[in-house]
């Protein structure tokens, strides 16, 4: 999978670069391409913002920056271009499923009070949103993007550890537990330490729903 970015902050993206995903990038399972949108300003304060048409707070990304930054971009012929922005669709697990089939996505993050709507309209096929929030820009959105596709590329996690997470079948997962098995005077659950997988299993399918039921109910729905 390739990732091309367009963004004010690249260096913001070195966060995303280490752990699971730093690995998948050493073993060229997934590549991650920034593009400074402030190379291409024509300004030679190297400007890239004005003010809104209209009036009103905050300065607006300009259109032919953009334009220029994503013209950069080689063999874009089947990439999909995703405008993280709060006026998109919020991003759920399904939808990070379904972006982890394609091959070729490119990120475009907003800065300030965002970007001219006719670049948008011109280049961008999607847009999502991480929540309902507001944040300062789009690279922490394209971060979490970029984390949560990369985990469904294959080769980038063991099969197994995606298959019984959060979200799987509309379901929170259960919870877990590790060594020592007394913490603080609180022991591990002894069907967990019972050896008994029928038991265990039950046990987890149990935990999970009243966990959905109590925090997300709407996923029962
Ligand atoms: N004026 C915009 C509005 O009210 O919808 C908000 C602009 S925000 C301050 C600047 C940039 O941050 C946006 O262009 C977008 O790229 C990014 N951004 C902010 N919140 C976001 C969210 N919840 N999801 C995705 N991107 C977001």
């Amino acid at each position: 999978m390739k990732f091309d970015i367009l963004t004010l902050f690249p260096e913001m993206f070195e966060a995303v670069k280490q752990s699971v995903i730093g690995k998948a990038i050493e073993k060229q399972l997934i590549q991650i391409n920034l593009i400074n949108i402030r190379d291409f300003s024509k300004d030679k304060h190297k400007k890239v913002d004005d003010t809104p048409y209209g009036g009103g707070a905050g300065m607006v990304m300009m259109p032919d920056v953009v334009y220029d930054a994503y013209s950069s971009i080689q063999n874009k012929e089947n990439a999909k271009v995703i405008y993280l922005s709060p006026k998109g669709k919020v991003l759920n697990q399904e939808k990070v499923l379904e972006l982890s089939k394609q091959e070729h996505l490119i990120l475009l993050c907003g800065h300030y009070e965002g970007i001219d709507q006719r670049v948008i309209d011109e280049i961008v096929d999607e847009e999502i949103s991480i929540g309902d929030y507001v944040l300062t820009g789009g690279e922490i959105p394209a971060m979490v993007l970029v984390d949560s596709v990369s985990r469904y590329i294959q080769g980038v996690l063991k099969q197994e550890s995606t298959q019984e997470e959060s979200f799987t079948n509309n379901l929170l997962e259960y919870p877990q537990y590790t060594r020592p098995q007394e913490f603080m005077g609180l022991k591990v659950p002894d069907v967990l330490v019972s050896g008994n997988h029928q038991e265990v299993e039950k046990w987890r399918q149990q935990q999970s729903l009243e966990r959905t039921k109590q925090n997300r109910s709407d996923l029962l729905e």
